[in-house]
């Protein structure tokens, strides 16, 4: 489908704020010696992409092609591109590019470099809802033979951001809770299961237990039964929030063992307050983490594929975006939309 005589690049762009994407061609910049230019198959729909749409964070630039979990294959390199040959399957998440130089960037957290490049955030930085799009390849990554490319795409950003804190707080023989059974918590589950871990996973919803166990999850607890939550003390070594609401977060901090850590992957609106006392008598943790540096994006994907982790997924051709979109406004996905090249 693609001329890579014809330099313009097909995508759906919104036009201004909340609006609904149409299409829309731009001119590529120029493939620079690090750069490759990825034929997209698929790319994954991740609720950041309707915060850009709608300017919730107040950094939009339009037109704004979203779509940053893209999964395709390099139809063209530059000439200091080694490690990726010409028809390669790969993906790009939120992050496609850092200042490689800075202490973060050496010691492999470049998600952490204050230079960071945001896949489909900024002037004329457009992403993935498009049939191809050029980045930096030193931030695309191999996609595994295990993985098909709908199952992978959602790992390049929800993924990595609940595989992180298992990495770096987990053992095998970690007790790990996830709470929400959504887009990002049937992921943690299926790695954190994966890992090794016994996992609790805490839902509002009782009609989710079926589904959690079928992700992997052992056991299951009520997030907003206080008598349930209760009963959960000092049971945890590592809970994962992926939750946007409130909930009783001295409960998940009491839940937590010592040196327990809870982790929030989910940005809770209202303000998280806890009890310094009870971080201090059993030094737990609270901590927070953006997706991951590329060296754990790697192993991420390497495990996923050892292990067939990947998200489920309902895809669509991306001429159906604004279905798609409209219908995670809603929550009405079971679990993360990819799009497929029409
Ligand atoms: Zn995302
Ligand atoms: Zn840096």
């Amino acid at each position: 489908m693609t001329n890579k005589d014809t330099p313009h690049v097909d995508a759906y762009a919104a036009r201004e704020a909340r609006a609904l994407l149409a299409p829309f061609s731009y001119e590529p910049a120029s493939l620079g010696p690090h750069d490759v230019e990825i034929e997209i198959s698929h790319c994954g729909i991740c609720h950041s992409d309707l915060h850009l749409i709608d300017n919730d964070w107040e950094t939009s630039e339009y037109p704004l092609v979203p779509g940053h979990e893209i999964v395709g294959t390099v139809a063209q390199k530059g000439a200091l591109v080694t490690h990726l040959d010409l028809g390669a399957r790969v993906g790009v998440g939120w992050q496609c590019g850092s200042c490689l130089q800075c202490e973060w960037c050496e010691r492999g957290d470049e998600n952490l470099c204050s230079s960071i490049v945001e896949t489909c955030v900024g002037r004329q930085r457009y992403g993935g809802f498009a049939e191809r799009v050029r980045v930096d390849g030193r931030f695309a990554f191999s996609i595994p033979d295990g993985l098909s490319s709908e199952v992978a795409a959602p790992l390049l950003c929800g993924g990595i951001t609940v595989y992180s804190p298992l990495r770096r707080y987990a053992r095998p023989q970690s007790r790990v809770g996830v709470i929400g059974i959504g887009g990002l918590g049937h992921m943690a589950i299926r790695f954190a299961r994966a890992f090794g871990c016994e996992v609790t996973a805490f839902s509002s919803t009782a009609a989710k237990e079926e589904e959690a166990r079928a992700h992997g999850a052992h056991r299951f607890v009520s997030s907003i039964d206080d008598a349930a939550l209760k009963a959960q003390r000092e049971s945890l070594d590592l809970i994962i929030s992926t939750v946007n609401t409130s909930l009783n977060w001295k409960r998940y901090v009491t839940a937590l063992r010592p040196n327990g850590v809870l982790s929030f992957v989910g940005v809770v609106a209202e303000p998280v307050s806890i009890q310094t006392g009870l971080l201090l008598a059993r030094s737990r943790s609270v901590t927070a983490s953006p997706i991951g540096g590329r060296f754990a994006m790697r192993e991420m994907l390497e495990f996923a594929g050892r292990h067939g982790v990947g998200a489920q997924v309902e895809t669509l051709p991306m001429s159906e975006v604004n279905t798609a979109l409209d219908r995670l406004r809603r929550n009405d996905v079971r679990y993360r939309f990819v799009l497929s090249r029409d």
